[in-house]
């Protein structure tokens, strides 16, 4: 049976409950989401809230049963620097936002967990514009040390003709252009992730999680650090050999009601 995975969702629980989301997990026949807040690990907040459905967790994964399906949510953090923005999925101890992209890289690999550079043609403080072309060298240094020990992300919320109509670049086709450039011209590859980072600011919200997600056959969740292990090698392996992509953007209509046109034009603001 394949998983469908979404790694980057950022959950409001202060707005509905766990049902809710697995509920949306449900209907969009995901098996596995990456719980995810900025400078922040809520998973132990996460594992201790009440839930009516059958539901058992250990330090990484918490696993819910609804209709006889098992459903996952995994650990995650993002952390933002002035550089990049990072995901970090599993074991988050020692992330840390202020810490240089490599410290939290290395910290993440040594922990064996699972980073991501998400959405890394968006600029890290002004998120309509691109990235110059000192990070760009950066970030091909950086995809140069570490290869497929660490993922890139394409990102449901880059909608090519609202950043164009921002005066912004289209982040998704730059990171697969650069990604391409990487394995074509230096033999370098880095494996590139589709995920939502759907902002389900209230529980309508949350039917748009799992818009761009992988999937992958067969990921032994038994635990949570199984469950890790098995998505690393599978990342590890690459597009079409360990994971296949689906690649969907959220609509136009989620885009607005996530963000509001004040907040697509001051990204910085109101995250959560
Ligand atoms: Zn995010």
């Amino acid at each position: 049976m394949s998983n469908k995975i979404d790694l980057h969702v950022h959950p409001y629980f202060e707005q509905y409950n766990l049902e809710n989301v697995v509920e949306a997990m449900q209907t969009r026949n995901l098996s596995a989401i990456g719980l995810i807040r900025y400078n922040l690990d809520h998973f132990e907040e996460t594992r201790k809230i009440h839930c009516s459905l059958k539901a058992e967790s250990d330090d990484l994964l918490i696993k819910v049963e609804k209709d006889g399906k098992p459903f996952y949510l995994l650990r995650g953090i993002e952390v933002l620097n002035e550089d990049f923005h990072l995901l970090v999925i599993g074991n988050t101890e020692g992330i840390k936002q202020g810490q240089s992209l490599e410290q939290n890289i290395e910290k993440a690999l040594e922990n064996g967990a699972i980073p991501v550079i998400d959405h890394p043609f968006v600029h890290a403080t002004s998120p309509r514009k691109g990235i110059c072309k000192e990070k760009r060298k950066k970030l091909s240094d950086v995809c140069k040390k570490y290869h497929n020990n660490i993922a890139l992300e394409w990102n449901s919320y880059c909608i090519p003709w609202i950043r164009r109509m921002m005066l912004g670049n289209d982040a998704n086709y730059d990171l697969e252009d650069f990604a391409e450039g990487l394995f074509w011209e230096a033999g370098d590859y880095v494996p590139v992730i589709a995920d939502s980072d759907v902002h389900a600011r209230n529980k309508s919200l949350l039917q748009e999680i799992g818009a761009g997600h992988i999937i992958i056959d067969g990921v032994d969740c038994s635990s949570g650090q199984k469950a890790i292990l098995g998505l690393k090698e599978a990342i590890k392996e690459g597009e079409d050999f360990g994971y296949r992509n689906n690649k969907k953007c959220v609509s136009f209509t989620h885009f607005i009601r996530a963000f509001g046109l004040p907040l697509v034009l001051n990204l910085t603001k109101n995250r959560g």
